[in-house]
């Protein structure tokens, strides 16, 4: 008898994966002219040149043995620092490389810390809109996913609902900003909020509440936004990152955890992360990237398209009567759907005007649609036109 559960999860396609691959097929009869695929969030930039040419240097350079060889399972040593060195640099920390675990990505650092931290029975608070992924990964930990229905009008917090969750078998609470699908970044104001209430029920319920930063999007703010660094306002929090985004990179697999010396019990947190990483058979990060992204930690790629398309959407819908929260950061976008059926909204957009969006709700947020405008400018501009008509069918 199988795993019911796993089997499930490798039959069952998303409904992302399951849009990027019917726009394939529709590409092939109609021709890449006449579809506009903003289904899935691929970078659509370089990586920037420093990656490629530290990449060659090294393969020509190094020894081989070591190159190609296990690191610890933490991750090379000096690629540790390097990165430290960086995140110092940039957020006025005073983290070593021993602050850092190197993982395959973001994906694998949330699941070394769900598995690190949380017993069975545990729950994690998660906001909506979230990355579908995240529920995955919390129950494959064995804790429970609890969600708070998003802040609509700005998707920052709804401070009252969080509140009334959290109880005492709440070990964590995971943020996502800039945030995969709405594109909001948390302000400070919401951040000291959110910090201050974790300090309260922590002190109440007599164990930590660990707040994870789910990061890959940090670099992808756009002009006048800050994104504050959140160990910079409650201790107990284990960053989660990735250069999948920041310098387009996802095949390469490379990300790590950072759980900060002013952690309560900070060995044994990093222990349990490691412990976390081994169980789980990640062994160590790949090799070659964890050296070209501790030399490129400084480097982001030239993100100008992302803002370029940004500022096209938000005034278009508007313009077109769809009600939008302008991101802040990422390249989605999150509008309201001109009906509260997002599905119907979307299947319509496929099938008659060949927009491939998708629906809110399987990010916990129905009544919305998401548009991943990592494409070129030219195709959103081409776009606009059928978003448009889109509107008006339903006038
Ligand atoms: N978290 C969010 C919010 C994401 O959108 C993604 C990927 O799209 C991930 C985590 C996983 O990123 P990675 O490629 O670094 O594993």
């Amino acid at each position: 008898m199988l795993n019911e559960r796993m089997v499930g999860l490798g039959t069952q396609r998303s409904v992302i994966r399951e849009l990027f691959e019917y726009g394939n097929k529709k590409i092939a009869e109609v021709g890449p002219e006449l579809v506009f695929d903003f289904s899935i969030g691929n970078p659509s930039v370089p990586a920037p040149a420093l990656v490629n040419e530290t990449a060659s240097r090294i393969i020509n350079e190094m020894d081989p043995i070591i190159l190609h060889g296990y690191t610890s399972a933490q991750g090379d040593a000096t690629a540790r620092k390097m990165i430290a060195d960086s995140v110092n640099r940039r957020f006025g920390t005073d983290f070593t490389g021993d602050n850092f675990y190197l993982t395959v990505g973001a994906a694998a650092a949330l699941c070394c810390c769900f598995h690190g931290i949380s017993n069975p029975g545990d729950e994690i608070i998660v906001f909506a809109p979230y990355f579908p992924e995240y529920k995955v990964f919390i129950e494959g930990a064995g804790a429970t996913m609890k969600l708070i229905p998003a802040d609509t009008e700005a998707f920052q917090i709804d401070f009252d609902t969080f509140e009334q969750a959290i109880n005492e078998k709440t070990k964590a609470v995971l943020v996502n900003s800039p945030n995969n699908p709405s594109g909001a970044v948390y302000s400070a104001e919401t951040i000291k909020k959110l910090a201050s209430i974790l300090e309260e029920k922590s002190a109440q319920y007599g164990h930590p509440i660990y707040l994870i930063a789910d990061e890959p999007y940090r670099e992808i703010a756009f002009e006048g936004v800050e994104v504050p660094y959140l160990p910079n306002y409650y201790d107990n929090t284990l960053v989660c990152y990735s250069w999948s985004k920041s310098l387009s990179l996802p095949g390469e697999r490379l990300g790590y955890v950072l759980v900060p010396n002013a952690m309560e019990d900070f060995e044994l947190v990093y222990a349990a992360i490691a412990g976390a990483g081994r169980s789980l058979g990640y062994v160590c990060a790949p090799g070659l990237f964890q050296r070209v992204c501790a030399y490129c930690a400084d480097e982001t790629a030239d993100i100008s398209v992302y803002e370029t398309n940004r500022n096209l959407l938000t005034k278009g819908l508007r313009d077109m009567g769809y009600s939008v929260v302008e991101p802040g950061g990422t390249f989605y976008i999150f509008p309201k759907t001109i009906i509260p059926d997002d599905i119907a909204f979307c299947e319509r957009a496929k099938l008659d005007y060949n927009l491939l969006i998708v629906p809110g709700t399987g990010f916990g947020c129905p009544g919305h649609t998401r548009i991943s405008y990592c494409v070129p400018t030219e195709r959103v501009e081409r776009s606009l036109e059928y978003f448009d008509k889109l509107a008006r069918s339903y006038r």
